[in-house]
């Protein structure tokens, strides 16, 4: 029986690494022909770095072969056939699902998929559940409003392929989610880490009702960090009671990347799949070796309508130096996506992170979920302003709280915080992706 198996695809999973390589570099030649010969805009790259199907047959090849960066992609939409323009590789009426990006900065990129494009979704997501437990006796809660944003649409359906039960908690508001979880005892869900942590202070603060005693052992996290994030993860976990899992995935790529249930500390690139490649981001440099972080430029093997080859997708990652002991074959990249090179910004001279912030705030006993961090001008120095919350009932532990977030913050990201406290439940709150940093510098 199915639900018998370790693996939602045997062959696929535990393919040698080498053959796993060679799917990769035939997959790659396939869609790079698609895409050459139907895309006018990647046509137009390709043409002008002097790169023809025929030239690949390495990954070193590959290599030579132009990136592209979501700017582009914002250059060449609105237009015919319209939204998608040039890059479109199917006639229109192929299309099935439009969806769209959801950063909080610029103009969003219009993402067209065919029916055989949505069921790649489909089981791309399958790979994901099944690693992380979901089966086909599970009841899986959506607390999410379904809209043009492609979360969590795609675990919908794969919910539903591997047989599980599905009930959409779509336009339902957090109390009436929370009371459908209980009423229907329903035992995975999937959220945004602000999302889980803020349904758990509801559940608590607002009904009295303790999301330990709900059925919920499974919750699979996408859209933000904080599932990689060991104290993040490890609120959510205490919170719930229950396994929480990460999964990397965007609109214009696909679901690349999860967590299996052994929890190693890294998540599994679905490299059947995709392709992804490490560059470090000052040489240039194709990182091959575990250890060193760079940024990621990946390709979506099969996607047809918008294809993603070599797409530049900012999200700084490494490989893990060990194999994980569930036994999948496909690589882990370690921690997760560490961070964005967008979002890694320079203060007082000093690379910065915003999740290594959200580690150690995360991370201190007494301290409520909720944080900001604003960096501005102070005359002509940086400064940064941490605003956190103390829980209820804690406040006589300011000082201890105060020392130890000083020491923790300068042991993590080097840099000294000016420290602001409010009182529980001061700091804006959020339902999905939350805005927690905000660089205001060159824009008074
Ligand atoms: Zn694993």
């Amino acid at each position: 029986m199915i639900s018998q198996q370790k693996y939602w695809n045997p062959v696929l999973e535990t393919l040698a690494h080498e053959k796993i390589r060679k799917l990769q570099l035939e997959k790659f030649k396939r869609i790079f022909s698609w895409t050459h010969e139907r895309s006018r805009f990647h046509r137009g790259l390709y043409v002008q770095a002097g790169i023809k199907p025929g030239d690949i047959r390495s990954f070193e090849d590959i290599r030579r072969i132009p990136t592209v960066e979501k700017s582009m992609m914002r250059g060449i939409q609105r237009k015919d056939p319209f939204p998608y323009g040039d890059a479109l590789c199917v006639p229109l009426e192929e299309v099935s699902e439009f969806r769209q990006t959801s950063g909080t900065t610029g103009q969003p990129v219009y993402q067209a998929d065919t029916w055989q494009d949505w069921e790649w979704w489909a089981e791309s997501w399958a790979y994901i559940l099944w690693a992380q437990g979901y089966r086909p006796k599970d009841r899986v809660f959506l607390p999410f409003g379904y809209n043009v944003f492609v979360a969590f649409w795609a675990g919908h359906y794969a919910a539903e392929k591997i047989g599980a039960e599905v009930v959409p908690g779509g336009v339902l508001d957090t109390q009436a989610r929370i009371l459908k979880i209980q009423e229907l005892q329903c035992t995975a869900m999937m959220a945004t880490p602000t999302y889980v942590l803020g349904m758990a202070d509801t559940a608590k603060t607002k009904m009295g009702i303790d999301p330990r005693s709900l059925a919920i052992r499974k919750i699979t996290c996408a859209g933000e960090p904080g599932a990689s994030i060991p104290t993040t993860k490890k609120r959510m976990e205490d919170a719930w009671d229950a396994k929480v899992y990460d999964h990397a995935g965007a609109t214009e790529i696909g679901a690349w990347c999860f967590e299996c249930e052994a929890q190693s500390g890294g998540l599994h690139v679905n490299e059947a799949f995709f392709l992804v490649e490490i560059q470090d981001t000052e040489t240039g440099e194709y990182i091959e070796v575990p250890g060193r972080r760079g940024k990621m430029i990946i390709t979506a093997l099969d996607r047809q309508a918008q294809p993603c080859v070599r797409f530049d997708s900012k999200d700084i990652i490494e490989w893990a130096p060990e194999p994980c002991p569930c036994g999948r074959s496909f690589r882990l990249i370690k921690g997760g996506v560490v961070g964005r090179a967008d979002d890694i910004t320079k203060v007082k001279g000093v690379l910065l992170a915003p999740s290594a912030i959200e580690e150690v705030v995360r991370g201190l006993d007494g301290l409520a979920d909720e944080f900001e961090v604003i960096v501005d001008k102070e005359g002509d120095i940086d400064r940064i302003t941490l605003k956190i919350e103390i829980l209820k009932g804690r406040e006589g532990e300011r000082k201890r709280i105060e020392a130890q977030l000083k020491d923790q913050l300068r042991l993590k990201t080097n840099l000294g915080y000016n420290l602001e406290f409010h009182d529980y439940g001061m700091l804006p709150r959020y339902d999905v992706k939350a805005k927690r940093f905000k660089d205001l510098r060159g824009k008074h």
